[in-house]
């Protein structure tokens, strides 16, 4: 049974995923190395199982709230088959939330700080599980930006120091395997002043990668509806889309 929603959301699909291609070849890279996470935030169970019937089976969500009931309905919803779904916690956590996230994500794109990291460590432990991360780190210094200062990372080896320090202490941590870092542009940047925050993200990744062998720094969870092109051009692994996907969102 094809909806109307289905349709539309299968040609939202179609055009997206058709600009990873093309972007990916622009940079010669393999397509197939960019997934995206469809970000279906604020947007009802039917938006969810329309974009589960179009083929989609990474979503994307930055409450984990939401995202636990949203994984229990589409059980409810789909059966067994809902466990091709892998749930993708985007936004950061307050510490009182860590348990859900323990409980029903499969990756955490938004690592912020030390005490998550314990918290959520603990809590896997307890679970028998282990939980992909990505440390997410603002490099553009917007005070609304969440994530480890790395700001001027380049030119400032106390703060290079510092990350670095804080990072071997979570690569540590059980129940956590790291697997790169995250970062969100700044707001309606031009061009060229996103490009650089990707591609300073990208070289900070290589510098830990180098600088820490405890911890995997192989992918990069960037770029959003509005810039996910030019964070693939920079080597983006995770792109994170809701608006092409779904339409504009009316509440928060
Ligand atoms: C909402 C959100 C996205 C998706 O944003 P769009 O502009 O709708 O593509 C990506 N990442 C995070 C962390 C978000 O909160």
């Amino acid at each position: 049974m094809s909806s109307e929603l289905e349709t539309r959301i299968t040609e939202n699909y179609t055009a997206v995923t058709d600009r990873i291609h093309q972007s990916a070849q622009r940079a010669n890279r393999d397509p197939a190395t960019v997934k995206l996470v469809a970000v279906t935030k604020t947007w009802p169970i039917d938006y969810l199982l329309a974009a589960y019937h179009v083929g989609m089976r990474d979503f994307g969500e930055n409450r984990a709230d939401e995202l636990a009931r949203k994984r229990g309905a589409m059980f409810d919803e789909l059966g067994s088959k809902a466990a091709n779904i892998t749930w993708h916690q985007i936004g950061t956590l307050q510490s009182r939330k860590t348990g859900l996230i323990a409980d029903n994500a499969d990756v955490f794109h938004a690592l912020d700080r030390l005490k998550i990291a314990q918290r959520l460590s603990r809590q896997l432990v307890e679970n028998g599980r282990l939980l992909p991360i990505f440390l997410e780190v603002n490099l553009s210094g917007e005070a609304s930006k969440a994530g480890f200062n790395a700001t001027t990372w380049e030119n400032d080896a106390t703060q290079r120091q510092k990350l670095r320090t804080e990072i071997e202490t979570i690569a540590q941590l059980p129940g956590l395997q790291i697997q790169g870092l995250m970062t969100m542009a700044p707001w309606g940047a031009a061009e060229d002043d996103l490009r650089d925050v990707f591609r300073r993200t990208r070289l900070l990744a290589e510098w830990l990668q180098a600088n820490i062998p405890t911890a995997t720094m192989t992918q990069l969870s960037m770029g959003m509806t509005d810039d996910f092109e030019i964070a693939i051009e920079e080597g983006a692994t995770h792109v994170r889309v809701g608006r092409a996907l779904f339409g504009t969102r009316t509440t928060k």
